[in-house]
């Protein structure tokens, strides 16, 4: 599949296309266990980078740019900012 990319403006200049997602330093991770479907992760995130599977929800990591604000919003706890790479 095709690797999408976000797209923002940048003002005068117009739009500006930006992989995000090789800014990722920790990737969040989602417990499926633990979420109950709020919908807050998709509310906040700034790229659009949650998506609604349905009346589930799923973070798509295209252009994640691991920010962790889906990680602070989610009041269940259900995501994990996870090193990328790493053990943990
Ligand atoms: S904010 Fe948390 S509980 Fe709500 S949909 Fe996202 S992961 Fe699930
Ligand atoms: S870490 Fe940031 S960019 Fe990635 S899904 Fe969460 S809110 Fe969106």
């Amino acid at each position: 599949m095709e690797k999408r990319l976000h797209i923002t403006p940048i003002g005068d200049e117009g739009m500006y296309i930006l992989d995000t997602a090789s800014w990722r330093v920790y990737r969040p991770v989602m417990d499926k266990e633990k979420c109950i479907d709020c919908g807050m992760c998709l509310a906040f995130c700034p790229v659009n980078a949650v998506a609604a599977v349905g009346k589930k929800f799923e973070i798509t990591y295209d252009y994640c740019k691991g920010c962790g604000i889906c990680a602070n919003e989610c009041k269940k706890g259900a995501i994990a900012m996870v090193l990328e790479g790493g053990s943990r």
